[in-house]
């Protein structure tokens, strides 16, 4: 197992220059989102992208790239945003529901090795690709964990589809879920990968439940979380979006256990730019292209 200080400097090295993780490098660190992974292997019941329908949710990803085009967008990514330091994916699905997430993490490595790779997922397939994660050397995962309590979990989440198709309902699925994202971390720190834990706050469901998952992801080896309002919609329309000082108190209970975050700008799955500065230029980047 990797020792702590081992865990924590990998971690420190990586604040310095990672906008999402401190607020300095926020203003001054840029990062670009490769929209390269189409479909997802669950449903939160927030989101609008549904598993089995249309690909890419409107107005959070332009559009689907393919991994070699991927490259080419950085080229092109750097000369807009010379402030680039952090290669991340995010979906517009999930960015280990298909290959095409850690295909283009392996291309970034071999032709910008100077750039951190940042991949964000829900972590239900992190056991079985954690390993190939790391090989590659991707610094950093961020893995979305909304609770780690099953019956809490079954009330944001539908169903998962496992990686033989089969379908997982309620808490049975919830269940698989949030065993999945566990081990998965306990896993990734132990390989020295960086990995900072991101929740939705859904009032009136996980708001006082929060506190437990920053314990018990901290005590897996996260190094960071960050707790994101919900945008009531789809199946979670009616739950109402948490006010300031509802956050401010989540926060602050999550933060006896962990480092918090709190400059997140819920980002698009194709943004580039310095989150904390400035407008985004996925716009500029993608110009001309058919969408
Ligand atoms: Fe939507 Fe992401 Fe949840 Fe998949 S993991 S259903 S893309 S919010
Ligand atoms: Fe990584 Fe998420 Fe920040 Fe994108 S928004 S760079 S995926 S932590």
């Amino acid at each position: 197992e990797l020792p702590k200080e081992r865990r924590s400097s990998n971690y420190e090295k990586l604040q310095k220059k990672h906008p999402c993780m401190s607020k300095s490098a926020n203003v001054t660190a840029g990062r670009i989102h490769l929209p390269v992974s189409p479909t997802c292997n669950i449903q939160c019941r927030f989101c609008t992208r549904r598993f089995d329908k249309s690909l890419i949710r409107p107005g959070v990803s332009s559009l689907v790239l393919k991994p070699e085009e991927a490259i080419e967008t950085i080229e092109r990514a750097k000369e807009l945003c010379p402030e680039l330091t952090v290669v991340g994916i995010a979906g517009p699905g999930d960015t280990l529901a298909t290959d095409a997430a850690l295909k283009t993490f392996a291309l970034v490595k071999d032709k910008y090795p100077e750039l951190i790779n940042c991949l964000s997922t829900n972590g239900f397939c992190l056991p079985s690709k954690v390993e190939e994660i790391a090989k590659i050397g991707i610094e950093t995962i961020t893995v979305t964990v909304n609770a780690v309590d099953p019956e809490i979990e079954a009330q944001i989440n539908e169903f998962v589809i496992d990686e033989n198709g089969v379908k997982h309902e309620g808490v049975e699925g919830a269940k698989l879920l949030i065993e999945n994202q566990l081990k998965g971390i306990k896993k990734a720190t132990e390989l020295g990968i960086v990995v900072k834990i991101n929740s939705v706050l859904c009032p009136g469901i996980n708001d006082e439940h929060i506190e437990e998952v920053a314990k018990v992801t901290s005590s897996l080896g996260a190094s960071i979380m960050n707790i994101i309002p919900l945008i009531p919609q789809n199946g979670m329309a009616d739950v109402p979006a948490p006010d300031c000082t509802l956050l401010r108190e989540v926060r602050k209970k999550a933060e006896k256990y962990i480092e918090v975050f709190r400059h997140c700008k819920h980002c698009r799955a194709d943004a580039l730019g310095i989150p904390g500065k400035g407008k985004d230029l996925h716009s500029e980047l993608y110009k001309g292209r058919k969408e």
